[in-house]
């Protein structure tokens, strides 16, 4: 086995336009068509509703990682990791950067991760992955992988042990979990009210589009689309609208999303691709064959896990999606570093190895004071984004008259408390004077 392992995060650059240059909306996807993409038949109704993507099963990446063998390793380290999604792998890297011993565990830690995701530009170049195409990610020989489901995470005074479905044991100062949203682990003070995005998105072979190569449409509002349609349809995308993402790749390959940004309660999938399907109709678009499916579903907002707790989340489950946008790879990318360092800190410290100091200086790490009350207000702006249409319009119109330090702060999360509040004093005013009526 070569002595460095590598993890792709593989993408291909997407051309993108807002209104200021510095912001640029990447999306980073393997937009290959696969090999196991069959050509989808052309329907009756002409609607791409009808086309379906051929099943794509999960594919593995091409390369091995340091395993863990149970019948010859210590089945003791230093930091578990649950989870080999993008915030485990990245905080494995962090940590493991530090000569710490780093266990991850995954069912399945080698399956191609389906990395559909968007993040801004210099969010990416800040950390210096601003080409990740065909990127790796050097792992260093401190972590080690099992092909494991984690059943059980108990702690005891001075270590935790986690239970995996194949019968495997393992004990760590620390657990982390980067189980992703869906976590049972992680302890929440609130119950988990989450607002939903949904959204179906398509990589599409067209006939022909409208859209300029050279730009992205980052959301389209219209609903002019809806004027011939059902009265039921128009009058639900008022009080829930849904928008479109339309990144155009070629003459005749686009990537569509119709997305809803945030809804409470959650609107039908069915529902959202009906939408999509009314709007290419009505841009004159046909679809002449569906590459890939997308099928987004995640929680937004929702209350931060209790804080500190003897496991340490990261990534999906902790309280990082952002509440307004749904973004949450580059905030996890970010901070990764910050919490390893917490993490190497206290595990080199005999006062904080094996005693509670470690986990409030871990959570302190990713969630500092400051940073939890500008979640609170970010969540305001989540409540905002749950407007209806004519709402929406105002508030956006409000939003993007802002400084764009601002705007493209609040986006990427990188403002102070202080601009925060400022920022959103600003936006109230504005929406005031506009008059932007609340639907909720
Ligand atoms: C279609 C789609 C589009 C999206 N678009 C964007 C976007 O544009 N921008 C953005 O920032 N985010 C986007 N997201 C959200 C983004 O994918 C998630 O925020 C991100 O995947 C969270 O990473 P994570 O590592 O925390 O969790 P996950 O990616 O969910 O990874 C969790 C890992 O933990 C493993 N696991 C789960 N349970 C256990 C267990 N008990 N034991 C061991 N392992 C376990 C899983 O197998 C998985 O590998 C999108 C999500 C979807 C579905």
């Amino acid at each position: 086995m070569a002595s460095l392992s590598a993890l792709p995060l593989r993408s291909t650059s997407g051309p993108c336009s807002l209104p200021a240059k510095a912001r640029c909306l990447h999306f980073v996807d393997n937009i290959r068509p696969r090999k196991d993409h069959q050509r989808v038949q052309s329907s009756k109704m002409g609607s791409f509703l009808d086309l379906e993507p051929a099943k794509s099963k999960t594919e593995s990446l091409e390369f091995d990682v340091p395993w863990f063998d149970p019948a010859s390793d210590r089945h003791r380290f230093d930091v578990i990791i649950i989870g080999a999604g993008p915030a485990g792998l990245r905080l494995a890297e962090q940590v493991s950067s530090h000569g710490i011993k780093v266990c991850c565990l995954d069912p399945s830690p080698l399956s191609m991760w389906p990395n559909n995701y968007g993040v801004w530009v210099d969010e990416f170049e800040s950390l210096g992955l601003e080409d990740c195409l065909d990127k790796t990610w050097p792992i260093s020989n401190n972590v080690k992988f099992h092909k494991a489901k984690v059943s059980k995470v108990e702690h005891e005074a001075f270590e935790s042990s986690v239970a995996c479905d194949d019968g495997t044991e393992l004990k760590a100062d620390l657990i982390v979990d980067a189980s992703g949203f869906r976590s049972s682990f992680i302890e929440y003070n609130k119950p988990r009210n989450h607002g939903y995005q949904i959204a179906h998105g398509i990589l599409a072979e067209v006939d022909q589009h409208p859209y300029d190569l050279d730009q992205m449409l980052l959301m389209d509002w219209r609903d002019s689309h809806l004027e011939n349609e059902s009265f039921d349809l128009r009058a639900r995308n008022s009080r829930f609208p849904t928008f479109m993402y339309a990144m155009p790749f070629d003459t005749n390959l686009v990537f569509f999303e119709e997305t809803s940004i945030v809804s409470r309660p959650v609107l039908s999938y069915t529902e959202v691709k009906q939408r999509m399907a009314a709007r290419l109709r009505h841009l004159g678009i046909t679809v002449r064959r569906v590459i890939e499916e997308e099928k987004s579903f995640f929680q937004m907002g929702g209350p931060l896990p209790k804080i500190p707790q003897s496991i340490m989340a990261f990534g999906g489950n902790s309280g990082l999606v952002h509440s307004a946008t749904g973004y949450t790879v580059a905030r996890t990318m970010a901070l990764a570093p910050a919490v390893a360092e917490a993490i190497a800190e206290c595990l080199g410290s005999s006062t904080c190895r094996g005693s509670p100091v470690l986990y409030d200086r871990v959570w302190n790490a990713l969630w500092p004071v400051e940073r939890r009350w500008s979640r609170e207000y970010n969540n305001l702006g989540m409540e905002m984004l749950e407007l209806d249409l004519e709402g929406t319009r105002g508030f956006l119109d409000a939003f993007f008259k802002l400084n764009p330090r601002l705007w493209q702060g609040f986006l990427s999360s990188t403002l102070s408390f202080g601009e925060l509040a400022d920022g959103i004093i600003r936006l109230s005013t504005c929406l005031k004077s506009l008059q932007v009526p609340h639907a909720h």
